[in-house]
């Protein structure tokens, strides 16, 4: 996307963080307030009003200040009770990685798990649930990154609310790339980030919390306070006439904002229409080299993320190394237990427009061909074509 120096790509189509979008890149090139200064104290007051009309919801949204682990490893040292009997859904490398936290902070933890090539089926979830009343605590990973799969987190979340639990969504690299929102799914602590869908850097969290579980973590003991990794701590925080518990990444508050105000004047639907052709378009082309999708029905492959199997006796690492020296394109790596099984094509913030498919598929295209696989570029470049074309509106 933009010529450096020869040692970095030309386009990162990572899967986050990625590429920022320019009015980012200018915010972050403003003044560095002071935190007491009136002006940045109603920047902060002006981003958390912005990001509750971006979450359609009704709460005061948290921003904490780190990257979206601290989000996840603070809901669930705030939620988590010791009595809680906490089930995690696992589909991929996060969900599995939220369960180690969640066992840490209390003594039963029950777990769905599926092949990280699938999805978390809701009659599994409504039928452990029935069977096991005392569940209090329901963990879902909605895009859980490493799969490049979408778990039904609406469907999900409608039976956890019947059941009464609390509900905990990692919506990390799927919030502003599609329409998910923590009122919509019933979610109590909803965990997004900056630095996938809405084109930042990372370095901050951004948290929906119900006022149940505001209530939940205040009668949790063990609740952090005080504490770098305290959501209680920031309650409120976005108040004018009340003290940071600590100084803010003022820098990254200054790119949130642009990412915001740039994500809510596009529309968000039009941004969301932008990830989903690209993925679609991407997807026709990954088919048309002649790749198989990792996702094992498409219906669940993600808008935000292409994840494509590596074909048998092929090296991941020879791929991705191939395509950034042939083409200059960066490509992300599995990640975890998907590590060296496939490949991940991001379509996230600036990423999100189709021409970014046609260069993502010539990429593989050279790194098929570097590794002696043949590859029809043309033919994969005419199909993800084809996809634009239909395409009713195309973004520009
Ligand atoms: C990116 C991401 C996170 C944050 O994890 P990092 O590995 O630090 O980037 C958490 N959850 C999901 C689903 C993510 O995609």
């Amino acid at each position: 996307m933009r010529y450096q120096d020869h040692e970095t790509p030309v386009f990162w189509l990572t899967s986050g963080p990625v590429d920022i979008y320019p009015e980012v890149r200018e915010a972050l090139g403003r003044p560095v307030l002071y935190e007491h200064d009136p002006v940045f104290r109603a920047r902060y007051a002006r981003v958390t009003e912005r990001l509750r009309v971006a979450l359609r919801t009704t709460n005061d949204p948290v921003i904490l200040q780190g990257e979206p682990v601290l989000g996840l490893e603070a809901a669930a040292a705030s939620l988590i009770a010791r009595e809680d009997v906490v089930l995690n859904l696992v589909s991929g490398v996060f969900g599995d990685g939220f369960g180690w936290w969640a066992r840490r902070y209390c003594d039963e933890v029950l777990e769905i798990r599926v092949p990280y090539n699938a999805a978390i089926d809701p009659a599994a979830v409504a039928q452990l649930l029935q069977a096991r009343p005392d569940i209090t605590v329901v963990a879902l990973c909605h895009h859980d990154t490493p799969s490049g799969t979408i778990n039904p987190v609406a469907e999900i979340g409608r039976i956890v609310a019947s059941h009464g639990a609390f509900l905990l969504v990692d919506a990390v690299s799927s919030f502003g790339g599609m329409d998910v929102h923590p009122d919509d799914c019933g979610a109590d602590i909803f965990v997004t980030a900056p630095q996938k869908c809405l084109g930042c850097p990372p370095g901050l969290t951004i948290m929906s919390v119900s006022e149940r579980a505001w209530a939940k973590m205040k009668a949790n003991p063990r609740a952090p306070r005080a504490s770098f990794l305290s959501i209680l701590d920031w309650e409120g925080a976005s108040r004018v006439d009340r003290p940071f518990p600590f100084t803010p990444s003022v820098a990254e508050i200054n790119a949130l904002e642009a990412a915001v105000e740039r994500y809510l004047s596009e529309g968000p639907a039009r941004v969301w229409a932008r990830h989903a052709l690209t993925a679609r378009a991407c997807r026709a082309g990954v088919k048309a080299l002649g790749l198989k999708l990792w996702a094992d029905d498409e219906s669940i492959a993600s808008p935000t993320t292409t994840a494509v199997a590596v074909p048998a006796g092929i090296d991941a690492a020879a791929l991705l190394q191939a395509a950034q020296s042939r083409c200059g394109v960066m490509l992300s790596a599995g990640s975890g237990a998907t590590e060296g099984k496939l490949l991940r094509v991001g379509h996230m913030g600036p990423t999100a427009h189709p021409v970014f498919a046609v260069v993502a598929i010539t990429a593989l295209g050279a790194a098929l061909h570097a590794v002696g696989v043949p590859a029809d570029v043309g033919a994969a470049v005419n199909a993800a074509m084809q996809v634009i074309d239909a395409a009713a509106d195309l973004p520009q």
